[in-house]
């Protein structure tokens, strides 16, 4: 189930100086559950150093995402995303037209515990714009499960 409050939706045109902006723009999203966590969604290959450029594939309507590390191109679906996937055209920059973004979470955590909703969105790396992506509604998945799986 989808809430289909992300794209288009948040504070009008925005943009972000780096990740944190970014995060605290997940945060005031209007119309969707409260965002109690955000992660920024970095490449676990590399060690210490985790890249956060990567390019994105999401569908608002269906609530499913994958992105590719633009360091090593490997694949990171967002939660069962490959199991229900529409091949949804490449993000790209609605200010810009550049497809490279960071990409951050923000979860609805209501009992510190457990997700109830998942948020992504994007921050362009050429022009800073923030954007949502997708989201999609959880039946109180365990937190850790959650974040094994952004
Ligand atoms: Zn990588
Ligand atoms: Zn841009």
């Amino acid at each position: 189930m989808v809430l289909r409050t992300v794209a288009g939706a948040g504070p009008g045109v925005r943009t972000g100086e780096d990740v944190e902006d970014l995060r605290s723009w997940l945060q005031r999203l209007d119309g969707g559950p409260p965002v109690h966590e955000t992660v920024l969604l970095a490449c676990p290959q590399h060690g210490d150093e985790r890249p956060t450029w990567a390019f994105v594939e999401a569908d608002a309507s269906t609530g499913i995402a994958r992105r590719r590390c633009l360091a090593c191109a490997a694949s990171m679906p967002l939660l069962e995303s490959e199991r229900h996937w529409t091949h949804p055209p490449m993000f790209a920059c609605a200010g810009c037209g550049h497809s490279i973004a960071e990409v951050a979470a923000g979860l609805s955590v209501p009992d510190g515990q457990h997700v109830t909703w998942v948020v992504l969105a994007a921050r362009c790396v050429e022009c800073g714009r923030l954007g949502g992506l997708t989201d999609v509604v959880l039946p109180d998945v365990p937190l850790a499960e959650v974040l094994a799986s952004l």
